[in-house]
């Protein structure tokens, strides 16, 4: 059987005091500790951050400077860029891809690279590059019309000015950055219904 007794309180006696102020020490210590804890927390995501900065910026020194890629720099020139998912059908992401990229199928680049005896478009009108097929040539005038149209209607809703002059190749292949995500979608995705509706070989 238990018994409960009462017992003296420790106060005053001169051990238990002692007792007492080492654990207040150490409470306060741990508490300290704990502080410092998060300052290394938050020191070390300071660290991470100024790292990534540091990376990024080197990328994007050497991107700004660099010989090849010139076209794709046109078009992305922040290497900070966030990619787009816009579930293309896997051939119009792969012709999407090479448009961006600057090497494509067309008569342009491939007779650089001596697979074409000519760099001439079909049309006979221009050399084939990227802005002659996408822009001008007249064998894909019909979707170019639909995408100008999308643009336009795309533009209107996002109650952007759009003037005709000033499409080029940037609004129809860059990101667009300075433009909402929503009307960045949109552009792409009509960008993609061209690419996909003309049947362009790139
Ligand atoms: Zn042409």
């Amino acid at each position: 059987m238990n018994r409960i007794i009462w017992v003296a309180g420790h106060v005053d006696i001169a051990s238990n005091e002692m007792a007492d102020k080492a654990a207040k020490d150490a409470a306060l210590e741990a508490a300290a500790w704990c502080k410092e804890e998060d300052n290394s927390v938050k020191i070390v995501q300071e660290v991470k951050t100024h790292i990534r900065q540091g990376i990024i910026a080197d990328w994007q020194r050497s991107w700004n400077v660099q010989v090849e890629g010139r076209f794709t720099h046109s078009l992305i020139p922040s290497v900070n860029t966030k990619p787009m998912r816009t579930n293309f059908h896997r051939t119009t992401d792969i012709k999407f891809n090479r448009l961006q990229s600057g090497h494509t199928l067309l008569p342009s680049h491939a007779h650089k690279l001596g697979f074409t005896a000519t760099d001439l478009c079909s049309c006979g009108r221009d050399k084939d590059t990227i802005a002659h097929a996408i822009l001008h040539c007249p064998i894909y005038t019909k979707p170019r019309e639909t995408l100008i149209a999308e643009l336009e209607a795309i533009f209107r809703k996002a109650n952007t000015p759009f003037h005709l002059s000033t499409i080029d190749i940037s609004t129809i292949l860059g990101p667009n950055e300075d433009l909402p995500p929503d009307v960045r979608l949109s552009i792409r995705k009509a960008t993609g219904r061209f690419i996909s509706a003309s049947k362009v070989k790139i």
